[in-house]
């Protein structure tokens, strides 16, 4: 066996009695973003596009980066990442210490790292993993998230009112979108982005607190698809991880208190049957330096 062999198929927690949430912390590199990295060094290596000491490359908020050096480290790639200097200094460890070589651009400037990323990839002929971009960062979410949760609302004989996700690429809503209004059709699908950054909601990019989503567009976000989107401050996600952190026992990260109090406040003004559906993104740790 190896790390990557345990990725996917995270505890599914109760937060209340209505609200339910795939523990993503359990994942190697503790995050969710394992799954999309798994996919697609899984998809290249199948279709023979990577031999071992080649350049991987990727533009990232830091779970990506971090989900693929791991696995860079695993399967002997090398791997450049870029990210914008903004983010947690415990990331940028993580990334080192996984021999990742990082390049740091402007605050919140994910367009100037997407840009950079791709003329590095296409100078040196490195491989892109495009997670903005690519579809197979939705099809990893129908095939893995989506697929899990179903499972866990078989077991659980109950129907899902609506999936609540704080978007960053959009990998996971879409995916898990896809696959639930599959079975369920009535499902309301909910994105979360932050209130400083309401690119979904209109608004114009800004420099927020929930790392990891709000990276400035929509990317992969289908909007036809989503049924509304919620915003969350960056105090209030903040407030919200830590009483996860000390009543709970919950150590995750920021997104993760920007999802679940979203899914409160979902089910405070709909009355909907069904449970909730949410993600507890990352581990805590990573934040020490800025919750
Ligand atoms: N929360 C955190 C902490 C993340 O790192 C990410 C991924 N960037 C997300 C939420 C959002 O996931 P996705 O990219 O699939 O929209």
């Amino acid at each position: 066996m190896r790390p990557s062999d345990f990725v996917g198929n995270t505890p599914f927690l109760q937060i209340s009695n209505r609200i339910f949430a795939k523990f993503e912390t359990y994942s190697p590199s503790g995050s969710v973003k394992d799954r999309l990295a798994k996919y697609i060094l899984d998809d290249a290596e199948r279709r023979c596009l990577l031999k071992p000491g080649d350049m991987l490359v990727e533009a990232t908020s830091g779970n990506t980066g971090i989900a693929f050096a791991l696995l860079a480290a695993e399967r002997g790639y090398r791997i450049k990442i870029i990210m914008p200097s903004n983010m947690s200094n415990e990331r940028k460890h993580m990334l080192r210490m996984l021999g990742a070589e990082l390049i740091e651009v402007g605050e919140g400037d994910f367009d100037e790292a997407i840009a950079l990323r791709d003329k590095l990839a296409s100078e040196n002929d490195w491989f892109n993993t495009n997670q903005f971009h690519n579809p197979l960062n939705i099809e990893c979410h129908f095939n893995t998230t989506g697929f899990e949760i179903l499972g866990h609302l078989i077991a659980m004989k109950q129907t899902p009112a609506a999936f609540v996700s704080g978007t960053g690429t959009g990998g996971t809503i879409m995916g898990v979108a896809k696959r639930l209004r599959g079975i369920y059709p009535d499902v309301k699908i909910i994105a979360v982005e932050p209130a400083e950054s309401p690119v979904m909601s209109g608004g114009e990019p800004g420099l927020h607190g929930i790392q990891g989503i709000g990276d400035g567009s929509k990317f992969l976000v289908d909007l036809n698809q989503i049924d509304e989107v919620i915003t969350v401050p960056t105090e209030i996600a903040k407030q919200r991880t830590r009483e996860l952190i000390k009543e709970n026992g919950m150590l995750v990260g920021i997104s993760s208190g920007a999802n679940v109090y979203a899914a409160e406040q979902w089910e405070a003004r709909n009355h909907s049957k069904g449970v909730i559906i949410t993600m507890l993104c990352d581990r805590g740790e990573r934040y020490l330096s800025c919750i």
